[in-house]
């Protein structure tokens, strides 16, 4: 086994989470009574080039050929969080009605529609037709597929591209970054977001792994990767999204245009100092992991013995991770509302806990309510203040367990 990479040997185990089934397979009841497929879920570390990534198994088609898709909008701060990323970048690129912005991985439209507002042609590559079509009935031009070298070479070169957690997701990602090289333009800059190795391993972020994460990226490696392909890192941002993403902005490595930000040479020196360059700060990430579980494990124990009622928030690929981590079933939490109707009347995966509609807080008033996606646990609080009512507790468990 080798590095997705540098190619060099594979040995070294980052943490082992055993096994999972793909993290958005929500099932209808008929699944329930049909047998569950688990993949490994075994994260390596490249003792070379520090990049954390996941085992090579099966064919990743049953992971991402799913008719179920995460649709973007439904998140009222992403939405926010697009829009002004492209008032900013409009504003930072000059970007007129003869430039071009192409959005890998561009979901329902999210984000293109804010570019296509200002009259800015975009496209948008998208391989999930449930998401693309949304797109479409927006207006905006999608192509349907994986971003890659092949594609790259038949698309019209861009001012901006642009990935929002795409890079994190992809299996090749020396063919993905060779194919924005091709894409881009001269004087083209290509943005990335992705969380924030840096963050995952400092706040405990082990439900951030699920099977659509092929690597954990530190500025570090990324930077490694990108020349590697002819691009150079010229600017970087921290965002508070998805617990501490980075923003990265590349171009051409022969393109003199672009000066390199402070914030580059800065972050790199975090990073150093925290520990990144080197294999000792990789070694006790699984322990981390272990003390996440067993304190969730505790909290819902005593909860059940006290006869208190527990449900969860968010039906999200992190929760998953976290529960079925921690072994949690029907039995321990009894629902978790989300807002997205795809989901509802569904179950999640592995725990079979169902999938209500937010109604059901009022109706059963519980006593705790789990946020399971912690990143966005304000706005999810804000949004069920009105349990506070019958004093009502929210918990989170990364990165450790608290009852807010
Ligand atoms: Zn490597």
């Amino acid at each position: 086994m080798n590095c997705r990479f540098c190619k060099a040997e594979l040995n070294k185990v980052f943490v082992d989470l055993v096994n999972a089934p793909a993290s958005n397979s929500f099932l209808t009841q008929e699944q329930l009574d049909e047998p569950e497929t688990f993949y490994p879920l075994k994260i390596y570390v490249c003792g070379e080039c520090k990049l954390v990534q996941i085992d090579e198994y099966k064919k990743s088609d049953d992971i991402f050929d799913k008719d179920y898709a995460y649709f973007s909008s439904f998140s009222t701060s992403w939405l926010e969080h697009a829009k002004n990323y492209v008032d900013m970048m409009i504003n930072k690129l000059a970007l007129n009605t003869n430039s071009i912005v192409t959005e890998i991985a561009s979901n329902d439209g999210y984000l293109l529609q804010y570019f296509k507002e200002k009259n800015i042609p975009c496209i948008g590559v998208e391989p999930t037709s449930s998401t693309a079509k949304v797109a479409k009935e927006k207006g905006i031009n999608v192509i349907e597929d994986f971003f890659g070298s092949k594609l790259a070479d038949t698309l019209q070169k861009s001012d901006l591209i642009l990935g929002n957690n795409v890079l994190a997701h992809v299996p090749d990602i020396n063919d993905f970054v060779h194919g924005l090289k091709i894409a881009l333009k001269e004087n083209g800059t290509i943005t990335m977001e992705f969380p924030h190795l840096l963050n995952i391993i400092k706040e405990n972020q082990f439900d951030t792994i699920y099977h659509e994460h092929f690597s954990y990226l530190s500025f570090y490696t990324v930077k490694q990767i990108f020349e590697k392909q002819g691009l150079k890192l010229y600017d970087v941002e921290k965002l508070p999204t998805h617990g501490g993403s980075l923003r990265i902005y590349a171009t051409h490595l022969e393109n003199e245009k672009k000066d390199i930000f402070d914030n580059v040479a800065n972050l790199l020196n975090e990073e150093k100092d925290f520990g990144l360059f080197d294999i000792e700060i990789y070694n006790n990430f699984q322990e981390k992991a272990n003390k996440v579980k067993y304190d969730l494990l505790y909290f819902l124990l005593q909860a059940k013995k006290e006869n208190k009622k527990v449900i969860a928030y968010g039906a999200a690929a992190k929760g998953n991770t976290l529960l079925n981590y921690a072994g949690v079933k029907n039995d321990l939490i009894e629902f978790v509302v989300d807002k997205s109707p795809y989901k509802q009347g569904k179950f999640l995966p592995a725990s079979h806990i169902p999938i209500l509609a937010e109604d059901e807080i009022k109706k059963m008033k519980p006593d705790y309510i789990i946020i399971l996606p912690w990143n966005i646990k304000g706005e999810v609080m804000l949004q069920l203040d009105y349990a506070k009512e019958w004093d009502c507790k929210f918990v989170v468990a990364v990165p450790k367990l608290a009852i807010i």
